[in-house]
């Protein structure tokens, strides 16, 4: 059933490898429980005029009303959302599925005063249920293609450029986290930039990168 409809609903993992553009994206996960906002990410996004897409959790955008309008107000920045309470939506029914994203969408049209074109399932897990929910709120769904590990302590800087770096390609979509549960992500961030900038990567929104036109 889902190979059928796979040709009919949209699922994005990265861009066309036809233009040098790579996609910095971070998720603001918040489930039941508070999560946190590393402003320094912003700061050095906002510094080194890097565009980027994030992905605000519903509940997290209304637990961060002030946070989520000045991410909203920064132009180099694209809203997308990701679920409301961060639930596996594989175990959900459709009308929990559809109640979740739309009460998200709501959520960050509110507190951002922009409206998510794209929708990120949480842990990437979806069906065709989560896809047809996601169509019928005119959403596409969006994965990536390089997981930079930044939820893991343990996954160092260095490291989280050393991922970026080796496995960037023309197209690529990076996840990250700005929920304070990407624990090395700030300080990746100058030497992540620089290095992509550097093999001649530009920096673009999940828009950007999924243009017809060039
Ligand atoms: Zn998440």
């Amino acid at each position: 059933m889902l190979s059928g409809l796979a040709l009919t609903f949209e699922l994005v993992t990265q861009g066309p490898t036809s233009r040098r553009e790579v996609a910095l994206t971070f998720d603001a996960c918040q489930t039941r429980s508070p999560a946190g906002f590393d402003k320094k990410i912003v700061d050095i996004l906002c510094k080194k005029k890097v565009k980027a897409t994030f992905f605000l959790g519903g509940a997290w955008a209304k637990a961060h009303p002030k946070e989520s309008s000045a991410l909203g107000t920064e132009p180099l920045f694209e809203i997308a959302q990701h679920s409301y309470f961060h639930p596996h939506y594989t175990a959900l029914d459709k009308r929990q599925a559809l109640a979740d994203m739309s009460r998200a969408q709501d959520a960050v049209i509110k507190t951002t005063g922009r409206t998510p074109r794209y929708f990120r399932p949480p842990y990437g897990e979806f069906n065709s249920d989560t896809l047809q929910c996601a169509k019928q709120l005119g959403l596409k769904v969006v994965l990536w293609s390089i997981v930079t590990g930044d939820p893991d302590k343990n996954v160092k800087a260095t490291a989280i450029i050393k991922t970026v770096l080796t496995k960037a390609r023309p197209g690529s979509i990076v996840v990250m986290h700005v929920n304070g549960r990407g624990w090395h992500t700030a300080e990746a961030l100058p030497g992540l930039i620089d290095g992509l900038r550097a093999k001649g990567y530009r920096l673009v929104t999940v828009s950007d990168l999924l243009r017809t036109k060039t």
